[in-house]
């Protein structure tokens, strides 16, 4: 993975190079052009399994959307999904979730039924049961995999699984309860004809414990190195690696504005020491504010979700970033918490991407300080998303 994204990267730097080598126009517009490409990859990610096994419940989820909101997927034992629905991402609309109907119902016959769905959209297949896996299941997959596309079996409700052996077993334990609902469902499934299969326990009512994180991992493991990006972006931030992950993504972006701001024109601020292009650098912090869901809307959401009262979920948050609009004059009194000093020190990482695209060093002065700003507010976006994710959780386990 690493050496697949390390050899896009240095290709990227060599396109760059040489649209400077063009003109400083060239260069801004090739670095735009693949910041813009970041934002919009898409991303489709198919959802399937029998009616009732919790895909609508596991979309709402994954989008960090409570299952009675506005814009739910529609759940409830007798909902039947005939059609494929697309559901995107409220804050992340280049990623999908696809909500398709269980194979051999009327309309999806499963000798049909990839075909039916238009297969070739998809990015990868999630397969949900909430108890055994079937023999749709399985045909399900193999066609999947003849089509050369991947797909990951994802057992549900484990909560309620838990729930109920605790409940009818003297000697619960529950390890052993998780190791054999996994246990079960991997020689079921071998049994019927696939090979080393790997299933995911999960609760869509707590996807920050079971193995959502190992399907995490896998997944950003397994997706086409340009993909990468826009699955971190969209996780819901339910552990602490995947808040970092998410902060390192959106970190390694900064020295590309670094230089569209130092080739543009920086206007020097009253009361900062250097020049700082303010409206580039509200650009990116909204985008880091909703990238990490600290907007008013997505707040409401996770109140509603996490059932953690709106009010103290703001009250959490210390950067002052969060449920509010982004003025140019709450960036500036952020920045004077920001000792600029007169001495910018470049960071190691911006003075050598400044020489691999061929920008003298003494002439950067407005790149640096764009590139220790972001870098300052994106600190204090994902500390506060740190928090928020600390204070959802500990009320979880309270229950
Ligand atoms: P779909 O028909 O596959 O879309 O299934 P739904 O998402 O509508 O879920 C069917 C029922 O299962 C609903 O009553 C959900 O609340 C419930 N459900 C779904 N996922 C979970 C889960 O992870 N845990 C528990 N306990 N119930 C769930």
């Amino acid at each position: 993975m690493e050496d697949q994204q390390d050899l896009m990267t240095s290709e990227f730097h060599s396109q760059i190079q040489e649209a400077m080598k063009k003109g400083v126009a060239e260069g801004v517009a090739k670095i735009n052009e693949h910041l813009e490409e970041q934002k919009n990859t898409p991303l489709n990610i198919a959802i399937t399994g029998e009616s009732g096994s919790g895909k609508s419940t596991f979309i709402n989820a994954f989008r960090g959307i409570n299952n009675s909101d506005e814009g739910a997927a529609p759940t409830g034992a007798v909902e039947t999904t005939t059609e494929v629905k697309p559901y995107p991402h409220p804050n992340h609309p280049n990623v999908t979730l696809w909500d398709l109907p269980g194979v051999g119902t009327p309309n999806f016959p499963a000798d049909e039924y990839l075909e039916k769905v238009g297969f070739e959209r998809f990015d990868f297949f999630i397969i949900i049961a909430a108890a055994r896996f079937k023999e749709n299941d399985v045909k399900l997959a193999q066609e999947i995999k003849r089509m050369g596309k991947k797909f990951y079996f994802l057992r549900s409700k484990i909560d309620s699984d838990l729930y109920n052996e605790e409940r009818s077993q003297k000697n619960f334990d529950r390890q052993k309860t998780l190791n054999d609902i996994k246990e079960n469902c991997i020689k079921g499934l071998h049994h019927q004809g696939i090979e080393a299969p790997q299933v995911f326990l999960v609760s869509s009512f707590e996807l920050h414990q079971f193995d959502f994180h190992l399907l995490e991992e896998i997944l950003e493991r397994e997706l086409p190195a340009h993909k990468r990006n826009a699955f971190l972006y969209a996780l819901p931030n339910i552990s602490k690696e995947i808040i970092k992950k998410k902060k390192d993504a959106y970190q390694a972006q900064i020295k590309y504005y670094a230089v569209v701001s130092f080739l543009g024109a920086a206007v020097p601020l009253p009361g900062l020491s250097v020049a700082v292009d303010l409206v580039l650098v509200k650009k990116v912090l909204k985008e880091y504010v909703i990238g990490f869901g600290l907007d008013e809307k997505s707040l409401k959401r996770l109140a509603d979700s996490s059932g953690v009262p709106y009010s103290i979920l703001v009250s959490v948050m210390t950067s002052q970033l969060g449920a509010t609009t982004i003025t140019p004059q709450l960036i500036q009194n952020l920045l004077s918490q920001l000792a600029m000093g007169s001495a910018v020190i470049a960071a190691e990482e911006i003075s050598r991407f400044f020489l691999v695209i061929g920008i003298p060093l003494s002439m950067c002065l407005s790149g640096y300080s764009t590139y220790r700003i972001l870098n300052f507010l994106l600190d204090l976006v994902a500390d506060d998303a740190q928090r928020l994710f600390e204070k959802v959780v500990k009320k979880t386990s309270e229950v």
